[in-house]
């Protein structure tokens, strides 16, 4: 949020409130003994603590040491190290720890306006659906869902549309526009069940979980760490640590842990590599086992959360582009509080280093973000550090890829998992998955028939619509009453190889429903992750599948939630050429948006930056097509006059973004 320079004195950084002459591009990382020993710098003739403090900072791969480039680490990968260049003049350095209280002593005023805000933003909106709780005893006693109401209206005519208060005991829809014309406060209507501080063993969930314990009594919300199953030892440590610290001071706090039933590496077999384009591993390893711990009591149904998140806009372009509160945006059930969107790296680091809180041993060893073991979106450097952190359980995945890359006939496979191919490619390439759906469809019937399949289709079909079902053997037949329509069908085979036919049904929607449901009846896996989407709790996947038709709805949101109402179908589509055909148009950006952060590491290290880079797997075409058509760079990827202009201008610190875009 604020901008960053060097503190020369301190060793440190400064916050500012505005952009002055050598304002940095990217905000720094402090940078720890412990880093600089994995990168062997005492070997080198550098001299330096073993402390506590901070020794340098670090802006992506170049090291900054009291506001001057000492060295660059180059190359790292899951094999090889990092090369290590040191700059001229810096070669035998004597390293003094940061001045830690001097600079936070600099920084305390604008750190504590940035606190204060995110303090006030939990606040306000703990306080507003709190009240929404209230308000929304009052919409009951009305008889009408004047929340459903909105939302209709909204997708109707494309307005915001505002539930606002008319007198002490009515509620009127209006536009959101006319509402503020006429000073009226739009009024939450959303019942909250829980409010949540997630924490995933990561710097920013550690900070808000912080703010969350000076904002909100800790009676009114509790931690859930979601354990994935593959997570950094070093976060599961963090997090026995946290817990004991916040449970001496609040003992009402309430901590907790969550798992998904099975282990990861069962879904790697059955799903596939979690890929750039298919990062299943979040849905099934984190939110879904999360989620469904949070059931009302004595009922299988969904509670309303609201989660307290460290979502950052820094991290990525499409963060940037998210509101401060979203509604429903990854599960219908969920609210997202985003306290420290606008926050960068350097403010967090200093948050955790004055309220003197521990630190994932991972970021002292240079991890610039903490995630699991072995994840798509991590970079070479990450691999090359946690291959040696922590090998023993990075392996087993390792062997993983490499027997699975064999089979498929991978020529050079230490070259393929070296280069992350693995993670560009689809999920579901390693898989043989025996089921098969095919379906047929005519002007008249719907048609389709499955092999292999894994779960019953009787029991998916009730979350369509209204039907009977006549079990006799080798047969099942009904109607299914779809809006104004009676519809027969019939279901002959066994349970896992059947046909199933519709007569007469040219209802586009119901089609498209039903195709999901047999996508869902021939490869549920039981994996929990529909289930945490259903509003009703009529839904229930583990052990078994199991729909109760009392309290189903049809509202087909356990059936809309992926492209094919199944996680692991659409593992199995994600294999199709479609995925890699050239693109063409504005998609070839990959819906990519330019970020300061990028343009500076790239500017930064032309040479080596495509071997070298922090950017995700899919954002690499995206950004190759944009530095091109910026005329940056040329069809083969050496800078242009005019991209080496910007380099020379990024070096001497002018804020790139400003001349590319003039
Ligand atoms: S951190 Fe990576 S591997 Fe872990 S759940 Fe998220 S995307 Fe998947
Ligand atoms: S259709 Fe709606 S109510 Fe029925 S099981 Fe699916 S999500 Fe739940
Ligand atoms: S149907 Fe739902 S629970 Fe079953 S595998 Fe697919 S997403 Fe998971």
């Amino acid at each position: 949020m604020y901008k960053v320079t060097w503190d020369i004195e301190t060793g440190g950084v400064r916050l500012n409130h505005k952009v002055v002459a050598d304002t940095l591009s990217v905000s720094p990382r402090p940078v720890f003994f412990e880093e600089l020993d994995l990168l062997k710098l005492h070997e080198l003739g550098w001299t330096y603590p073993h402390c506590e403090e901070p020794l340098l900072w670090a802006c992506n791969k170049q090291y900054f040491y009291r506001g001057q480039l000492v060295f660059e680490a180059k190359g790292a990968n899951l094999y090889n190290d990092a090369t290590i260049e040191i700059k001229p003049g810096f070669e035998s350095l004597t390293l003094i720890p940061v001045d830690m209280d001097e600079m936070l002593r600099r920084n305390k005023d604008i750190l504590f306006l940035l606190e204060s805000e995110a303090i006030e933003f939990i606040r306000d909106t703990f306080i507003d659906y709190s009240l929404a709780s209230k308000k929304f005893e009052e919409f009951k006693a009305n008889q009408l869902d004047y929340e459903a109401l909105a939302a209709a209206i909204e997708k109707r005519t494309k307005r915001k549309i505002a539930i606002v208060k008319e007198d002490c005991d009515s509620f009127d829809l209006m536009e959101e526009s006319i509402a503020q014309e006429r000073g009226k406060k739009r009024i939450l209507a959303t019942k909250i069940d829980v409010f949540l501080a997630s924490f995933s063993g990561g710097k920013d969930s550690q900070v808000v979980l912080d703010l969350c314990t000076r904002s909100l009594p800790p009676s009114v919300f509790e931690v859930i760490y979601s354990d994935t199953g593959y997570e950094l030892p070093s976060s599961l440590d963090l997090y026995e640590d946290v817990k004991r610290h916040y449970s001496s001071l609040f003992p009402g706090l309430k901590f907790s842990t969550t798992s998904n039933h099975a282990p990861v590496l069962s879904y790697w077999d059955k799903i596939g590599t979690p890929s750039d384009t298919h990062r299943w591993c979040c849905s099934v390893m984190k939110t879904a086992p999360l989620y469904r711990s949070l059931k009302a009591s004595g009922s299988n149904k969904q509670a309303k959360v609201l989660t307290f998140d460290g979502v950052r806009a820094e991290e990525s372009t499409r963060r940037s582009n998210y509101n401060r509160i979203g509604k429903g945006v990854k599960h219908s059930t969920v609210i997202n509080a985003h306290p420290i969107l606008n926050w960068n790296t350097t403010e967090i680091f200093l948050y955790l280093f004055t309220h003197s809180l521990p630190i994932n041993l991972a970021y002292r060893f240079g991890k610039a973000r903490v995630g699991c073991i072995i994840c798509p979106y991590s970079s070479c450097w990450d691999d090359m550090l946690v291959s040696k952190l922590y090998p023993q359980q990075l392996s087993p995945f390792i062997e993983r890829i490499a027997e699975w890359s064999e089979r498929e006939g991978i020529k050079d496979v230490e070259n393929y998992i070296r280069d992350r191919k693995w993670k560009f490619r689809a999920s579901g390439k390693f898989l043989t998955i025996p089921t098969q759906v095919i379906f047929k469809n005519s002007s008249a019937n719907f048609f389709a028939t499955v092999k292999g399949g894994k779960s019953s289709i009787i029991e998916w079909l009730k979350v369509v619509a209204p039907l009977t079902c006549i079990i006799e053997e080798e047969r099942v037949y009904g109607d299914i009453k779809y809006k104004d329509s009676i519809y027969s069908y019939e279901i002959t085979g066994t349970l896992s190889d059947y046909s199933f036919e519709v007569v007469g049904l040219k209802d586009l929607t119901l089609i498209s429903s039903l195709k999901r449901v047999i996508y869902k009846a021939a490869y549920c896996i039981n994996c929990e992750s529909c289930e945490i989407e259903c509003p009703t709790g009529a839904l229930s996947v583990f052990p078994t599948i199991r729909i109760d038709t009392k309290t189903c709805v049809h509202c087909h949101r356990c059936l809309n939630f992926h492209d094919k109402g199944c996680i692991v179908a659409n593992s199995t589509s994600m294999t199709t050429e479609t995925n890699i055909k050239a693109k063409a148009g504005i998609d070839r950006y990959n819906t990519f948006g330019i970020h300061e952060e990028w343009m500076a590491e790239f500017l930064m290290s032309p040479e080596d930056f495509w071997e070298n880079n922090g950017l995700g797997p899919k954002q690499v075409p995206g950004f190759k097509n944009w530095l091109k058509e910026a005329g940056i760079v040329d069809s083969k990827l050496n800078l242009t006059n005019l991209g080496k202009s910007l380099s020379q201008i990024y070096n001497d610190s002018v804020k790139i973004t400003e001349v590319v875009e003039t």
